[in-house]
């Protein structure tokens, strides 16, 4: 079984998925909701940060997620022709003329605008409504209604249409991640009231839920029917300072790795990559490695001092990164073959998520997203290879 999956690409570069920890990372948000009767949406939004929407969604519904998220009806769409049946939501914008669409997949939408569900109408049957998730911008400024009147409106709107089943009212906050919730705080409570409004005009609507990762994890007295779980579910913190703040352990799921494709000794004076920009100072040991800005290894990491762990021990990149192959320099001769992590842990090192991030000044979100899909990603579940998934062939 295992020789016939390996059989399924042919590079020496791989992502490694722990889909044992990304079903620990939701059954531990699981546990601090359940007594409320909260639930867990997964969001599986970017091919699931990197690490897989599919394997990501299914690992997540083990873990007690009931609901996923993504951004786009074509995740949405990817995710029922592999079998999901679970309700999904729509967190972006989709188009008023797929309404029939996505109502006959039943898939929920967001909206967040009077004109789109009059456009929509006109699309839909009366016998399969469009489940709908308002979204109200409460301080985001990205997607959302911002008038109290217009929100009104267009709830009841939706509440009276015989062609929408008024399934969530949300929002989403721009700051939960940090230490200071002044900001969050004012967010949160323009919400509620909002929530109360719809009350007061008797429409109740299933799902009411504005915590994503950092105010779920921060905040659970605060929560609603519903918390949307992401960054988190693949074990990474939303920031580096509220890290300390976590009610439980994340475990980080993807691994990077590579091997050494070649080994050289390198005499002083001698170049390497386009540029020649790095010059060997003395005989060097210099490993080509199989992984370029292709791949989305991009070339900064060589330019911001990044470095690889093999045999335990870091190694710095030297020269350009090229499209499919880099370079670093080794403390001494190693054997082809041997293997290289750039994210993970290698003996009792590591580099994580957030080192890499914080290498090229950028959050740990981007990092797993920006990792191509020519990068096969392995899937591992109690530690035994459960499947692989290479989409270039
Ligand atoms: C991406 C996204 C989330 C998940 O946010 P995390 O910080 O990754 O938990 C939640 N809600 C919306 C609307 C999103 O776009």
């Amino acid at each position: 079984m295992q020789s016939e999956l390996m059989n399924a690409y042919y590079r020496d570069t791989w992502v490694e998925i722990n889909l044992t920890a990304i079903e620990r990372n939701v059954r531990s948000l699981y546990e601090l909701y359940k007594d409320k009767g909260t639930e867990v949406m997964a969001v599986v939004k970017a091919d699931g940060y990197g690490h897989g929407a599919y394997e990501a969604a299914q690992a997540s519904l083990v873990g007690g997620a009931t609901f996923l998220g993504v951004a786009i009806l074509d995740e949405a769409i990817e995710l029922r022709r592999k079998g999901i049946t679970e309700p999904i939501l729509v967190l972006g914008r989709t188009r008023p003329t797929d309404a029939a669409l996505a109502a006959s997949m039943k898939i929920a939408v967001t909206v967040f605008s009077l004109t789109w569900l009059k456009e929509a109408e006109t699309v839909l049957k009366s016998n399969e409504p469009l489940s709908v998730h308002l979204k109200c911008d409460t301080g985001m400024g990205r997607l959302g209604l911002i008038d109290q009147a217009e929100i009104e409106t267009v709830s009841l709107f939706i509440h009276q249409s015989e062609h929408f089943d008024f399934e969530g009212l949300y929002t989403h906050f721009a700051t939960a991640d940090e230490i200071e919730i002044e900001y969050y705080d004012e967010q949160f409570q323009q919400f509620k009231e909002l929530s109360k409004i719809l009350e007061d005009h008797g429409i109740s609507v299933p799902y009411v839920h504005c915590a994503n990762s950092a105010a779920a994890l921060r905040f659970p007295e605060r929560a609603f029917s519903m918390v949307r779980f992401g960054i988190s579910m693949y074990g990474l913190s939303p920031s580096p300072e509220i890290k300390e703040l976590l009610p439980f352990k994340l475990e980080p799921a993807f691994a990077l790795k590579t091997t050494l494709a070649q080994v050289k000794k390198l005499p002083e004076g001698k170049a390497i990559s386009y540029g020649a920009t790095y010059v060997t100072k003395q005989d060097e040991w210099i490993g080509t490695l199989p992984i370029g800005y292709a791949d989305g290894w991009i070339r900064s990491h060589s330019t911001n001092g990044g470095t690889v762990l093999i045999d335990g021990e870091e190694a710095p990149f030297v020269g350009r990164i090229c499209m499919d192959q880099c370079m670093i320099r080794l403390s001494a001769q190693k054997h082809e073959g041997t293997v290289v992590t750039l994210i993970g842990v290698d003996q009792s090192s590591s580099i994580t998520m957030d080192d890499v991030a914080k290498r090229l000044e950028t959050i740990n979100y981007e990092i797993p997203c920006v990792i191509s899909k020519r990068v096969p990603r392995l899937y591992y579940r109690d530690g035994i290879l459960a499947s692989v998934k290479n989409p270039i062939q």
